[in-house]
């Protein structure tokens, strides 16, 4: 069985200490790709460090996360950018808007999801998207950029089942996390509802661990947890929602399967 954890901050502090450990565990459990989001330009040299520690395994994206998006952004976009001459990335993010704090700096959120799908489409790389509150937000940016070739990933899907079929129609996939686990999030009749092949699993960790480990730290071998309980909503066989699940994610990331 292959799993894959498409959203991980594994270079993250929370993990100095037993860092390698929790890759073995993840392995352990089957998980055989991480993908790496970039937060913003003092996250970017640890991430590629782990990434070149662990190069059959960890794969780096390269992107500035909208609660980073400050004075002066479009100069932070730009060093960012010239990540791109020394190194290969595998999706544009974590990018998107977040509302959740305050609205005070919407049009500078998006501006700067602008530029990154132009990255994005540029460097035929999927798009890995953050909403926090701002899911509508989002999908009118989508539709006003209005490029076929631009694909991705909803990461932490927050949305209702209407909202994901939007998603779906603009050629996204559905990232399915921790939360899933948890009362009354919703998320289990998304899930019920759309089609196995829009969905690939995520840990956010050290973030929003799956029960039963919320209040500690959240790790990539915790894919499981989140892979079981896809299982038992959509009754179909764990290895079966493994296969699909990594298969999505190979295909979007553009790696070949079983490398
Ligand atoms: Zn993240």
């Amino acid at each position: 069985m292959v799993l894959t954890d498409t959203h991980t901050h594994i270079y993250l502090e929370e993990f100095d200490s037993d860092r390698d450990k929790s890759i073995q565990r993840a392995t352990d459990k089957g998980v055989k790709y991480l993908f790496l989001p970039n937060i913003d330009i003092d996250s970017i040299e640890n991430m590629l460090a782990v990434c070149k520690k662990h190069p059959d395994f960890c794969f780096p994206m390269i992107g500035l996360h909208p609660t980073s998006v400050k004075p002066y952004f479009e100069q932070t976009l730009e060093t960012l950018y010239s990540f791109f001459n020394s190194q290969k990335f595998y999706a544009i993010g974590e990018t998107g808007i977040d509302l959740y704090w305050d609205k005070t700096h919407l049009k500078e959120q998006e501006r700067a999801l602008n530029i990154q799908m132009e990255w994005a489409v540029k460097h035929k790389l999927p798009i890995v998207i953050h909403s926090r509150n701002s899911l509508n937000e989002i999908i009118k940016n989508i539709k006003e950029f209005n490029n076929p070739f631009l694909k991705g990933i909803f990461h932490c899907f927050p949305g209702s089942v209407e909202q994901a079929k939007q998603v779906i129609d603009l050629g996204f996939l559905i990232g399915i996390g921790g939360v899933i686990t948890y009362k009354n999030s919703g998320l289990a009749k998304v899930v019920e509802t759309i089609d196995l092949k829009h969905i690939v699993l995520e840990t956010d960790a050290p973030f929003l661990p799956p029960v039963p480990y919320r209040g500690q730290r959240n790790e990539s071998a915790y894919i499981h947890e989140i892979a079981v309980f896809v299982s038992l909503i959509k009754n179909i066989p764990l290895e079966k929602v493994a296969e699909i699940t990594t298969q999505n994610a190979m295909e979007l990331f553009d790696l070949s399967f079983g490398r």
